[in-house]
């Protein structure tokens, strides 16, 4: 709900604004991935406690301990995989399916996979609200892909794996685009991995991240 507003205080879309301005400023110019973060209102995605700081350039807390994404990272990881507006895309950890919402408006068909029921379902009704059709989701363990859709034009993993994810390699296709962070710490490199077409990959290394880790199995609570 909307509060009273100060005077003095932005409207949200004086936020919005802001935010759009700031992510442009660090490097995020893509116009399809601006437009999408544009549409796309992150209050909707971000718990009660936090509605107040949704247009923030930072990661929040949501359920199940996990986080939403920075805007910042989120618009820097798509702009990232170098989406086509044909592409499928398979994201691993759908958390508040902020994400999705994103890759969903730049490419064609996304699949998401989340190892809580809770986060899923709550995803789930927020791509219901907005009309996002072209979400498919699943519950389950994404360390392992999604081998019957597989595979995929572009993957992007948002939880930390420890080392290369050999598994969601295999299931890119052989010019795809595979984004993740990689490490055992706090802090992870985010790499981008490009299949060479003969069943290889060029690795870059893009920035430092900081993302929950990507854990084994599905959760045993909600
Ligand atoms: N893309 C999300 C970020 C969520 S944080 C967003 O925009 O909000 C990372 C998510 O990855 C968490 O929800 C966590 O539960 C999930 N996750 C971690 N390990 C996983 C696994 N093995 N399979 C599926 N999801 C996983």
């Amino acid at each position: 709900m909307a509060q009273p507003m100060a005077e003095d205080e932005e409207t949200p879309e004086e936020r919005l604004a802001r935010l759009i301005l700031a992510l442009r400023s660090q490097g995020v110019t893509h116009p399809a991935v601006l437009t999408a973060i544009e549409t796309t209102p992150r209050d909707l995605f971000t718990p009660e406690l936090f509605k107040a700081r949704s247009w923030e350039d930072s990661a929040l807390p949501i359920a199940c301990g996990q986080t939403i994404s920075q805007p910042f990272i989120v618009g820097l990881m798509t702009q990232a995989l170098r989406l086509e507006p044909r592409s499928r895309v398979l994201e691993i950890g759908t958390g508040s399916g902020y994400q999705s919402a994103i890759l969903s408006k730049v490419a064609r068909l996304v699949y998401t996979v989340e190892r809580y029921r809770t986060l899923m379902a709550e995803a789930q009704t927020r791509f219901a609200a907005l009309g996002l059709t072209n979400i498919i989701t699943r519950f389950g363990d994404g360390g392992d892909g999604w081998p019957e859709q597989a595979p995929f034009d572009r993957i992007m993993v948002t939880a930390a794996a420890p080392d290369e994810p050999k598994t969601l390699l295999a299931q890119l296709k052989p010019a795809g685009v595979l984004v993740a962070p990689i490490g055992k710490g706090p802090v992870q490199s985010l790499r981008r991995y490009t299949g060479d077409g003969k069943g290889g990959f060029a690795v870059e290394v893009l920035t430092e991240v900081r993302f929950v880790p990507l854990l084994d199995g599905v959760a045993k609570e909600l």
